[in-house]
């Protein structure tokens, strides 16, 4: 017990003074408002995407105990503006980091507002085991109990941690982790604001230690058929809100510009109103895919339930919602036009 005990303050001696080497880790900047900057501390008025990688390292000298840090600017934006473009240079970034430049871990930092998307499309294009870590904040860098550094720190350890390997991609956020797949932003303005959607967060940072509940069910990364080495862009596929009375224009305007595909946030379980469920039809006659998702933030969209998607060869997109149905869709048409084995993607992922 003892002889244990020398072995890990000897341990704990030798990373403190670098003898042992500490997990390479690489922070990869995109902006939001972890690099926002307002004019005053107490207002809610900032420009998101300011601040470089180097000042949001700086702020956290405590995350050098955890790793060896180095950072690249990959954009500077607001998350709003985040685009399939960027999607491809961040993964191929990401899979030369891991794969050929000797990095143990990334850690991204992003806006909130579509954090979940770019993190479901990483999930699904990176290929490899190693920890890939999405963090943002709610509140930009110069506000009072600025959320970003903390935010950062725990993304760092968690990128760090061994316990971290083969989970895929997660979000950490207010010290909880939570899967690519699973995970939601539920608040505007709250620093807690995310969640994951059909399941509870799956672990949480404290410490400067990640640790871990549940294991992913889904398949991701290396387990992923998806690759976005060669391409230079992505299937073209939107998305249509369904509401009571719905205008079925959005629809028709998205056939009529030749979109791949089209998922529908639709009421309830998937339901369209039925002028929208008319455009629906012929959409999928002129071979565009359609996938059914749900504008409730929880819940599954069941397949064959009150539309019998067999008849109409139409996706059920499942756990997904609607955003994160789009990314799965968008890259479920880079490798075929097959409902069925579309229908299976979802199942698998
Ligand atoms: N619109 C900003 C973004 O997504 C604000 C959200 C944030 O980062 O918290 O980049």
């Amino acid at each position: 017990m003892k002889t244990w005990r020398n072995v890990l303050l000897l341990l704990a001696v030798l990373v403190s003074v670098n003898i042992v080497a500490k997990p390479k880790i690489r922070i990869i900047a995109t902006g939001g408002t972890i690099a926002g900057v307002s004019a005053s501390s107490t207002s809610s008025a900032y420009t998101a995407g300011q601040v470089g990688v180097q000042t949001l390292i700086d702020a956290v000298p405590q995350m050098l105990y955890l790793a060896d840090i180095s950072g690249e600017q990959l954009v500077n934006i607001g998350s709003q503006d985040m685009n399939d473009q960027v999607w491809l240079k961040l993964s191929k970034r990401i899979n030369e980091l891991l794969n050929k430049e000797g990095y143990d871990g990334v850690v991204i930092t992003h806006g909130t507002d579509t954090m979940e998307e770019t993190a479901y499309f990483l999930n699904l294009t990176v290929k490899s085991n190693k920890p890939v870590i999405l963090v943002g904040s709610m509140r930009s860098s110069t506000a009072i109990s600025a959320d970003g550094p903390g935010n950062l720190y725990a993304g760092v350890a968690a990128a760090a941690s061994p316990n971290t390997k083969g989970r895929g991609v997660l979000c950490c956020m207010n010290n909880r982790l939570i899967y690519a797949k699973d995970v939601i932003k539920v608040h505007t303005t709250d620093v807690a604001t995310f969640e994951a959607a059909n399941a509870g967060p799956v672990g949480y940072v404290y410490n400067g230690e990640a640790h871990y509940f549940t294991k992913p069910e889904a398949l991701h990364t290396t387990q992923s058929e998806f690759d976005v080495t060669n391409l230079e862009k992505l299937p073209q596929v939107g998305i249509v809100y369904g509401y009571a009375n719905c205008s079925p224009l959005p629809f028709q305007a998205f056939v009529d510009a030749k979109f791949d595909g089209v998922v529908l946030a639709g009421v309830g379980d998937g339901n369209f109103y039925h002028e929208v469920f008319d455009v629906a039809v012929k959409a999928r006659q002129k071979g565009i895919n359609v996938v059914r998702s749900s504008r409730c933030p929880t819940g599954p969209t069941c397949l064959n339930g009150e539309v019998d998607d067999e008849k109409y060869e139409f996706v059920a997109a499942l756990d997904q919602n609607p955003q994160k149905a789009r990314v799965l869709l968008m890259l479920a048409l880079t490798k075929t036009r097959d409902w069925k084995q579309i229908q299976e993607y979802f199942k698998k992922y």
